[in-house]
């Protein structure tokens, strides 16, 4: 239980997770990938959603594996005793080797170093490590080139102690409705996977699709499906909103800290950039770029008060945005402010706030910082 005194340094600006909705869309998303496992990805912190307690809630929720980018929060997830598989969705040092076998993570390769480097390590431990072979179809990330498939197997596919358990790619352009760049790729990709099992390398498992091939293309989920943002309640695209329907999983709200009110002609924050055409009252929300609430949003964005809308004006500074409260009556110091959520018959989505930015949903949630305290419900 947390003191009383600590709730009270915590300040008001929380990001409240609502558990039962992200294993919604986890079930949501395995009913719509039926024949395949789903490895959820829950890289850069779950979205910006905590990747202990949701890593916890993917598994409960029935998701086959996890999927992270970084060893740290491969081992994170080891530390809290999450057993099932946890793919390294991203190349890593070959440094890390002994990490990744110390924590039994499955690792994505395409260099030889990195085959070499967890070879090593996997000999050293005395077992083995799982790899995926990631192809390169188009991306052009990382991952190994279709013609340098096979002599890349040929180098590294029978060094000791890798179990070479399954082989992706990653698209470029699904998530923009580019079938013609998406399926090119694809048939790349297969066609790499018959050659190299001509020359007798052979992968178990095989996979290609995140979230918009999970909900649009049934006919490319083969052996994994990998949904990220949709699991956190957004489809990558809007049009998909009519396929699937999947619940916001992050509320963001924080409080009202101070009201001031301003005559006509009056410049407003950092470099004046606004100024009041008539009297204007305006309020004060302990919530900056500082703690990923982004700039861009500077005299674009908006926020619930009351359950009306309210504009934010002038330049949003590291711990402050200042917003339009002139139209909102009855407004007090320490009112709740929503920022991603809803409030009355109001509703404010990622979609809306990367609307404003110029940006994308995985932006709006993935940047929010640390320091924001979570609020899991
Ligand atoms: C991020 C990522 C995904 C998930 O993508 P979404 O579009 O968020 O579903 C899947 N696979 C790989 C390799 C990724 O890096």
């Amino acid at each position: 239980m947390l003191q009383r005194s600590e709730i009270s340094s915590q300040g008001p600006t929380i990001a409240e997770i609502d558990l039962s909705a992200f294993k919604e869309n986890v079930k949501t998303l395995k009913l719509t990938a039926k024949k395949s496992m789903l490895l959820a990805v829950i890289k850069t912190n779950a979205y910006g959603h905590g990747v202990v307690p949701i890593g916890l809630a993917a598994v409960e929720a029935g998701a086959e594996r996890l999927g992270v980018t970084t060893v740290k929060e491969g081992a994170l997830l080891r530390e809290n005793d999450i057993s099932v598989p946890v793919h390294l969705l991203s190349a890593v040092m070959p440094e890390q080797a002994d990490e990744i076998a110390a924590k039994n993570l499955t690792a994505s390769v395409s260099s030889k170093e990195l085959a070499v480097a967890l070879s090593r390590a996997a000999v050293k431990k005395g077992n083995s490590i799982s790899v995926h072979l990631k192809i390169d179809t188009g991306l052009h990330r990382f991952g190994i080139e279709p013609d340098e498939a096979i002599a890349f197997c040929q180098s590294c596919y029978h060094l000791p102690n890798l179990h070479w358990e399954g082989i992706y790619t990653h698209f470029s352009s699904a998530d923009e409705a580019d079938w013609e760049t998406t399926e090119k790729q694809y048939k790349l990709f297969m066609r790499t996977v018959s050659k190299l099992a001509d020359q007798g390398f052979f992968f178990p498992i095989y996979h290609v699709g995140g979230s918009t091939i999970t909900i649009e293309r049934s006919d490319m989920h083969l052996d994994i499906v990998r949904p990220g943002i949709a699991l956190f309640g957004y489809q990558p695209d809007a049009r998909q909103e009519k396929i699937i329907s999947v619940k916001p999983v992050m509320k963001l709200k924080s409080k009202i800290l101070h009201i001031k009110e301003l005559p006509p002609k009056t410049p407003v924050g950092y470099g004046g950039e606004y100024v009041t055409e008539t009297t204007k009252k305006i309020a004060v929300v302990p919530i900056g770029h500082g703690d990923g609430y982004q700039r861009a949003l500077s005299n674009k964005g908006e926020m619930l008060v009351g359950g009306k809308r309210a504009k934010i004006i002038g330049t949003i500074s590291l711990d402050q945005t200042l917003i339009d409260i002139t139209n909102i009556p009855n407004v007090k110091v320490g009112d709740e402010v929503v920022l991603l959520g809803s409030q009355g018959d109001e509703m404010i989505s990622a979609r809306d706030i990367a609307g404003w930015m110029d940006s994308i949903v995985d932006e709006v949630l993935a940047g929010l910082m640390e320091r924001v305290r979570r609020v899991y419900v």
